[in-house]
């Protein structure tokens, strides 16, 4: 295999991690990047600033040796805390213990740490590189710098992690069609931040606030949760950055009737919309009104592609295979778990790449098909569900059952977040859980007037033990 040379577009979060993992195995590999060095131009990040990252990327990261670099600058976060219109806020747990705990990851900081450490391993990445073009017969790539000077390089085997808007997946569906489906979930973002705490204007100040500030916390509201302001059909969430910030991230449906980004376009009506609907957090914002109006809004959408390779020449992983909405927070989690699985294969590999492409997409194309599903239900359940009784009742149920009977119940949220069952299984299983929850709770109003006894044995006869 041409003496084990990959070529990788996009050294963003995947491609990064990818290069890492080829190289400590004695890969070489060249990653080419469209923006400049962030680590002498600053980090151009554009979307999310933060990241839930769980145990699919960790595993991943450990594999690196990365995962307490990465875990040294993260902020623990234990649950959703649900707030609702009047201020009250409630801790909805993931898991059982601090061992099922969500992490939030400065994204500019976790890339920069990976392109540290593909270099490291032996990668080399040249940066303000873009792919412009793919000649799959001629086994070349064209690639432009800022000023538009064209270089053609030599790539018998190239990975695309060039991200959701991929030029990569653009040239192998020019040459092969690789069965595309991008469905736009109607629904857009913005991102808005509540500064840490000292940094707050004293008129921000409530009194617990002020107390707060001369104890000495950087954090205006708690850092160890994702924190969702639901509201039907939109929502605001918030996530913990390590210096005491939290990145504040607003999502509407662009068009229609009021709320929409077409209803509130520009600072002054959305001050208005968010002193109704938001009204705790915009004290907490000074700078909202530059945030909203200099913030552009954020597109999201799912990408279905029948196939992800072109034989064994090209590949698409990360988020250029299968970019999904966020409300699983598992978007680059799901393409660090690809990293996990292709470095191995690709290094045990002895000849042609085209069986070892082909069976990553048998592996993980159901998983990525399965995850794209989970995301956009979980939009539902964290604008929406979160406050609706019959999911509280379930929820509740669910997580006795899960106490009682480890073996044979874990919640779909616990299995997806801290495990790494497949993703296919997870749906598959969390949609015979949810019957199984549905049929016990039938003609109950309460939780507690269900026979538990009973309830254990219907959930044993029902459904096999986990996978150990
Ligand atoms: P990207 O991160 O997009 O990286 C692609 C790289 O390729 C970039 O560096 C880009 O500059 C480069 N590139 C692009 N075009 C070219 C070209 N032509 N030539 C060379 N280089 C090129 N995931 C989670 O797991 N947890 C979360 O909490 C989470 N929250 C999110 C919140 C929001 C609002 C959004 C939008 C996404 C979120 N995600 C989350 C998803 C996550 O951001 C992506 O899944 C992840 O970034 C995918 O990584 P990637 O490397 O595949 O793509």
């Amino acid at each position: 295999m041409h003496g084990k040379h990959i070529t990788i577009v996009g050294a963003g979060l995947v491609g990064s991690l990818l290069a890492t993992l080829l190289a400590q195995r004695g890969i070489s590999v060249d990653l080419f990047e469209k923006r400049p060095d962030p680590r002498r131009a600053g980090f151009v990040g554009g979307r999310s600033i933060n990241l839930a990252l769980s145990e699919r990327g960790l595993v991943a990261l450990r594999m690196a040796g990365l995962e307490h670099a990465v875990l040294d600058q993260a902020v623990m976060m234990r649950g959703r805390m649900v707030h609702d219109r009047d201020g009250h806020a409630a801790l909805q747990r993931y898991g059982v213990d601090d061992s099922e705990v969500n992490q939030s990851v400065s994204r500019g900081a976790l890339n920069i740490a990976l392109l540290d450490a593909a270099e490291k391993a032996g990668a080399t990445v040249h940066f303000d590189r873009a792919l412009v073009a793919a000649d799959f017969d001629r086994h070349t790539l064209t690639f432009a710098d800022r000023s538009g000077t064209r270089v053609k390089r030599d790539a018998a085997v190239v990975i695309g992690a060039d991200g959701a808007g991929s030029t990569m997946r653009a040239a192998m569906d020019r040459h092969s069609p690789l069965g595309q489906h991008v469905e736009p979930l109607g629904h857009g973002y913005k991102e808005l931040e509540i500064p840490p705490l000292p940094d707050l204007p004293e008129s921000a100040l409530t009194p617990a606030l002020r107390e707060k500030r001369a104890a000495g916390e950087r954090f205006a509201i708690e850092p160890h949760a994702l924190h969702i302001w639901p509201r039907g059909n939109c929502m605001c969430i918030a996530l913990p950055n390590a210096e005491g910030s939290f990145t504040v991230t607003l999502f509407l449906p662009r068009d229609g009737d009021h709320p929409s980004f077409r209803s509130v376009p520009d600072a002054a009506a959305a001050r208005r919309y968010f002193a109704t609907d938001y009204a705790d957090t915009l004290p907490l914002m000074p700078g909202f009104d530059a945030d909203y109006d200099t913030h552009a809004v954020g597109s999201l959408a799912t990408l279905y592609l029948d196939r992800w390779h072109l034989g064994g020449q090209a590949l698409l992983v990360g988020d250029a295979a299968h970019a999904i909405v966020p409300f699983h927070g598992q978007g680059m989690n799901a393409g660090f778990e690809d990293t996990a699985l292709l470095a191995p294969l690709i290094a045990e590999a002895d000849g042609d790449m085209d069986d070892v492409f082909a069976r990553f997409q048998k592996q993980r194309k159901p998983d990525a098909d399965a995850i794209a599903a989970m995301a956009l239900e979980n939009y539902v359940e964290m604008r929406d569900s979160v406050v609706d009784p019959d999911y509280l009742r379930k929820r509740q149920l669910g997580t006795s059952l899960a106490d009682r009977a480890p073996r044979h119940f874990m919640p779909r949220y616990r299995m997806v977040t801290f495990t790494r069952l497949p993703y296919a299984y997870c749906l598959e299983r969390g949609a015979a859980q949810d019957m199984l929850l549905t049929q016990l709770l039938h003609g109950h109003e309460r939780v507690e007037d269900i026979d538990m006894d009973a309830a254990l044995a219907t959930l044993r006869a029902t459904l096999p033990p986990l996978p150990a």
